[in-house]
């Protein structure tokens, strides 16, 4: 009898209908010359195909077939048997999973030949997977099917390696019955029952226990992917995620979803949004966070009218504290206020440390006059309390710019400005007090603005002169010496005086410069006068400060060939008060160089007698505001005679300012003041203007002088 094996190679669901062809042909096939056809035909299907008779010999097998075996293909032959090609190609390791278990891997595979109908994988040794299938026909004989696999099996792996072994909690959801279809072991560790359990309920019955709240986030990307957020009764928050519907392999819509905790992940989120919103010393609501609750509270108020205000506060005399206690007491000190205004400032207030020294609060409720003004003195009560930092007590105070919601409370920056210019007037009215802002207030200090930028600039440019008003002898009436005022004409406001422009330099620093530039015009000028007449030059006491004064001067001297004998410097009290050591060190250097030493504005401030016997002084001045009562104050002839007296008896020489009127002249030259100064001589006058002067007294230039000495 002659038996036909037929090994088909298809697909799964090909299958069943290539056996049914395959019996069907047999069947009726009769001929020899039929069967060459169909072994032909077979030898052209991708599966291989072997047929054996009822003794397990082969028949017949198709190209396919031998290709899958080439290995073994050299055994094959038509009257061989199976099994002995088996043994043979198991001695020789054509089939690795034989090795080492030989005797049982043979016999498995026997009786797996003689009880045919189930499929099994086999691995050949060059790592391919064959799938094997052996059929029984009516009259024993048997049809053997062998599909190559191998691609199939890699991609199990990576499925396994995907799913599987995935440690994210997976599972994949039958869409209509919301059954699970697989779920893997990290997810079966995460919910915490047994597969069994699993496979037996719904998906919602799950969530439903793992989770006490959803926290509503919903995120969805088109059709893709979409996720929600559970959170679980330990706290602990699920981002459970579903990817894209799939089909099975068996045709079912099926969702996969992953459940990812993030609970760390967004602790940490939140740990890094605190740390971009507060301040890290005091872990106040920093600017940003500040400027958001006061854009809210400006909202609230254009709808519902809830009145709320701004204090900013701003500490006074900390950077002394920084400076002479350093940085860990400035540190400490800040930590203590942020404690003391929490303390103060109660309810749904914010308080915040806006940066450096300065903080705020955002106190909402009603804002009348009293309670505002509560606030801001207990706030200023709570700063200024004696603290003690680092073994030292320290007190520091606090000033106060209040900004109230109005009518016109446009936006946040506005507010804040608003009150940062109330914070300003505060300061300005000598510290640990309080201002509310009015309107008028902006316009004072936009003026002020306005004004230093220009001085700013006029320094930079260099845009100020210096004019000299001379001091005369008063018995001759010739110049001994010129004092130097500088001068600023602005360009829309004209002449400023010093008196207005001085100080507000003082403030913004730039008096260095300003001094500087007079010192070193001056002492040029100077240099080209008469050997007799001297140049006299304002100084600021915070000129001093810093240390580099003596090296200044001596440097504006040499450089503009000057005798330190010819420059007096003139100084008030009010430097003498506050003088350090290092002070009084530079001015008796420049003293012992021979510069004069002139104690200017006498008897407006202290007039202290110590100051006198104390400092370096070669010269007092009287103040012009006694020589402007000389004619109708008795008084004020009873203090100058005082003082003309006082000086002589030191040794000094006495110079009277603002002398306008011939009887003042008389009055004084009668009291033996040796000098005088006012536009009774001359007014201040550009330096272009000096020629005429030395020419009326007859006085000759510098440049002149070995004319004098022919
Ligand atoms: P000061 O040092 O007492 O200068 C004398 C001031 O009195 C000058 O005013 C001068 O013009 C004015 N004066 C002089 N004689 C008379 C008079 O007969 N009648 C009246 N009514 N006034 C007279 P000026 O130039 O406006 O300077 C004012 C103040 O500005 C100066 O007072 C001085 O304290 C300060 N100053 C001027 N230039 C400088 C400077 O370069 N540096 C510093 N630090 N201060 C300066
Ligand atoms: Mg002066
Ligand atoms: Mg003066």
């Amino acid at each position: 009898m002659t038996q036909i094996v037929i090994q088909a190679r298809s697909s799964a669901q090909d299958e069943p209908k290539l056996y049914n062809t395959a019996l069907e042909t047999l069947t009726h096939v009769a001929s020899r010359e039929k069967n060459k056809l169909l072994c032909a035909a077979m030898d052209e299907l991708p599966e291989g195909i072997v047929l054996l008779d009822s003794e397990g010999r082969y028949v017949h097998w198709n190209k396919s077939y031998a290709d899958i075996y080439k290995a073994t293909a050299d055994l094959f032959k038509v009257g061989a048997r199976l099994a002995d090609t088996l043994r043979i190609g198991m001695q020789r390791g054509d089939y690795p999973e034989a090795v080492g278990r030989e005797e049982e891997w043979y016999a498995e595979r026997m009786h797996r030949l003689q009880n045919p109908g189930q499929r099994h994988e086999q691995q050949l040794a060059d790592g391919r997977w064959i799938l094997i299938e052996e059929r029984q026909t009516p009259d024993n004989s048997t049809i053997g099917l062998r599909v190559d696999i191998t691609e199939m099996k890699r991609r199990e792996a990576s499925f396994r390696l995907l799913f599987e072994e995935n440690p994210i909690p997976m599972y994949v959801l039958d869409l209509e019955s919301s059954r699970f279809l697989a779920i893997n072991d990290a997810a079966l560790d995460h919910y915490g029952f047994p597969l069994a359990r699993f496979l037996d309920m719904r998906r919602a019955q799950v969530v439903c226990m793992e989770c006490v709240g959803n926290d509503g986030a919903m995120g969805a990307n088109g059709a893709q992917v979409s996720s929600e957020r559970h959170v679980r009764a330990d706290g602990s928050v699920i981002d459970v995620t579903t990817f894209s519907r799939q089909t099975t392999y068996d045709g079912k819509r099926a969702l996969l979803v992953a459940a990812i905790d993030v609970t760390e992940r967004n602790r940490s989120e939140a740990r890094i949004a605190h740390m971009a919103r507060h301040d890290a010393l005091t872990d106040l609501p920093n600017r940003m966070l500040f400027k958001e609750r006061l854009d809210a509270e400006v909202m609230n108020f254009a709808r519902h009218k809830q009145p709320f205000a701004v204090f900013l506060i701003d500490l006074d005399h900390f950077k002394t504290v920084n400076d002479t206690l350093g940085h860990s007491a400035g540190d400490k000190l800040l930590e203590e206020v942020s404690a003391q205004l929490l303390e103060t400032v109660s309810g749904p207030s914010t308080v915040a440390r806006l940066g450096g020294d300065e903080f705020a609060v955002l106190h909402v409720g009603p804002q009348d006059d009293e309670s505002v003004i509560a606030l801001a003195g207990a706030i200023i009560a709570a700063v200024d309390r004696p603290l003690t930092i680092a073994g030292h007590v320290v007190r520091v105070g606090a000033s106060v710019g209040i900004a109230q919601a109005g009518r016109d409370t446009p936006s946040a920056e506005v507010f804040l400005r608003n009150a940062d210019i109330a914070l300003y007037q505060a300061k300005a009215a000598g510290r640990s007090t309080y201002r509310c802002f009015e309107p008028a207030m902006d316009e004072a200090l936009r003026s002020k603005l306005e004004f230093e930028r220009d001085l700013h600039e006029a320094v930079v440019t260099r845009a100020l002169a210096v004019h000299y008003q001379p001091i005369v002898e008063l018995s001759s009436g010739i110049p001994k010496s010129m004092e130097a005022l500088v001068r600023w004409t602005h360009p829309l406001r004209g002449e400023i005086s010093p008196v207005e422009f001085i100080p507000v330099a003082e403030e913004m620093g730039l008096i260095k410069e300003v001094g500087k530039f007079v010192l070193e015009t001056a002492c040029r000028d100077a240099a080209e006068w008469p050997l007799s007449v001297n140049v006299a030059i304002n100084v600021s006491p915070l000129q001093l400060v810093g240390g580099d004064f003596y090296d200044l001067v001596v440097n504006a001297l040499s450089s503009a060939g000057l005798a330190p004998e010819r420059l007096d410097l003139e100084i008030t009290e009010s430097l003498l008060m506050d003088a350090s050591d290092e002070t009084v060190r530079s001015l008796q250097a420049l003293r012992d160089l021979g510069v004069g030493v002139s104690m200017d504005d006498f008897g407006t401030g202290y007039s202290s007698l110590s100051y006198l016997r104390k400092f370096p002084i070669s010269k007092i001045k009287i103040d012009r505001s006694f020589i402007g009562d000389l004619g109708s104050k008795p008084e004020a002839q009873a203090i100058v005679r005082a003082i003309v007296m006082l000086g002589t008896s030191l040794g000094m020489d006495v110079v009277a300012e603002g002398i306008e009127h011939l009887d003042d002249l008389a009055f004084l030259r009668g009291e033996k003041c040796t000098e005088g100064q006012g536009f009774l001589f001359s007014r201040p006058v550009p330096s272009s203007d000096l020629q005429k002067i030395f020419e009326r007294h007859g006085i000759l230039q510098a440049g002149c002088s070995h004319v004098l000495r022919e």
